[in-house]
């Protein structure tokens, strides 16, 4: 579920009225609900509460600091990519003991950096990154603990370009490898291997990949066990369905329905790394109706956001909810539905002003009649929305604001033209 409603026509981010929060803030503008983002976590950590669970939220999904502020007060822990990201974590008050590094390609000052800091894992994902981070652990003299991430060869069913657990995908070792590499660098000091890493890919929306996958690691767990290394940890990663269309995700009890049983006196901590399931439906993106045009048998409706503020539709063919801020009451109450064709609405591809056929928001979209000056809201806009933006064009970035309650804040001012050319000499 989420906190952006209609009442009486007009969208409400949890008791705040949108249309007052792009009067004062302007547009494009993300708008973040915090109560959306402690119950997905809440619900998560509720799931899972039987076993030694620590959920990682990972941060590339949407990482303004002020979000992982509050993350850190409900609890959270986090899953993190670069150097980038652990400074976030840190400057948020994070816990590095709650900290799991990814990446295939971390540097050795980004090594450096986590080794300092102390993060829980490593999540290792090659045979060379290992050596390295244990160069750098003797180097440095820390005793770091290292999750191994096998590539399980399941396939979420997902776009290619957010399937990461398949063979041919760059991610972790083959699991028919991680013997080996326990054998070659499981005993050696420095570095403490007593985990396993998975991580399937995103936006699944079904339960079957992770029961496939966490069996096969589960067996290999036993092999490594019988073998004397001593694993203490199974991260099983993140990728759970967020309800880009409302009701068509798995919630976070259906997953750990099938889960926590195959898991129950396995001795070991669980780490999740949620990332869309938390954040994607905590946010929507508020751009403001430009123009309207035809162009051959199309209508477009030109918007002031574009594939900067929010690349997922051309990059993974994502769909996103798109209504009016502000609608006649016979367009009813807010259906999320991809195939929603209402009397009166009108069939528009909802696109960008960037220079790029590859800048649009929707295509071939019912919606109600929009004129110039009219607010859209596009839903489901807070994993890899803003996080993933750009300058593209030379287009300051959007503003954050984060809704509590019937209180709205600024978390990120608006680029302006004077940043974006800041660094340049
Ligand atoms: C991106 C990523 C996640 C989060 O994926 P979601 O689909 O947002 O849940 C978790 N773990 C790792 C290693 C990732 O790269």
């Amino acid at each position: 579920m989420d906190y952006f409603n209609y009442k009486n026509g007009k969208l409400f981010a949890e008791n705040v009225d949108v249309e007052e929060i792009a009067a004062k803030v302007g547009t494009p503008v993300y708008i973040y609900s915090r109560a959306t983002f402690e119950d997905h976590l809440r619900k998560i950590q509720a799931a899972y509460s039987e076993l030694d669970t620590t959920i990682c939220y990972s941060v590339k999904a949407c990482g303004n600091m002020n979000i992982l502020k509050f993350l850190v007060e409900a609890g959270s822990g986090f899953d993190i990519v670069s150097g980038g990201e652990l400074y976030r974590v840190l400057q948020a008050g994070g816990n590095p003991s709650k900290v799991v590094y990814a990446g295939v390609g971390k540097t050795d000052t980004e090594i450096i950096e986590a080794l300092n800091a102390g993060v829980a894992y490593f999540n290792i994902e090659s045979e060379a990154e290992l050596e390295n981070l244990i160069q750098l652990a003797k180097q440095e003299v820390k005793q770091p603990k290292a999750a191994l991430r096998v590539n399980p060869d399941v396939d979420p069913k997902t776009h290619t370009y957010t399937t990461t657990g398949k063979k041919e995908t760059k991610f972790g070792v083959d699991i028919e490898r991680a013997q080996k590499v326990f054998a070659d660098y499981g005993k050696k000091n420095f570095v403490n291997l007593c985990a396993i890493h998975i991580h399937l890919g995103s936006a699944g929306h079904t339960v079957e990949p992770y029961v496939e996958a966490i069996k096969k690691v589960l067996t290999l767990i036993e092999e490594l066990r019988a073998d004397g290394f001593a694993i203490e940890a199974l991260d099983i990663g993140g990728g759970y369905g967020a309800d880009y269309v409302t009701g068509t995700a798995p919630a976070a009890a259906d997953y750990a329905a099938a889960i926590v049983p195959l898991l129950k006196g396995k001795n070991l901590r669980l780490i999740l790394e949620p990332g869309a399931s938390i954040a994607a439906n905590a946010a929507i993106l508020v751009t403001k109706v430009l123009y309207l045009k035809k162009g051959g048998e199309k209508n477009f409706v030109i918007v002031d956001a574009g594939m900067n503020d929010l690349i997922r539709p051309p990059l993974y063919d994502a769909f996103h909810f798109i209504w009016p801020v502000k609608v006649a009451d016979k367009f009813g109450p807010l259906q999320r539905n991809e195939d929603l064709r209402l009397d009166d609405t009108e069939v528009v591809d909802v696109v960008g002003p960037i220079c790029e056929s590859a800048d649009f928001f929707a295509k071939d979209r019912a919606l109600p009649p929009v004129k110039r000056g009219d607010l859209l809201s596009i839903f489901t806009a807070g994993a890899y929305g803003f996080s993933m933006s750009s300058n593209y064009n030379t287009r300051g970035r959007a503003a954050e604001v984060l809704v509590d309650g019937q209180e709205f804040s600024i978390i990120r001012t608006r680029e302006t033209y004077e940043d974006l050319t800041a660094l340049e000499q």
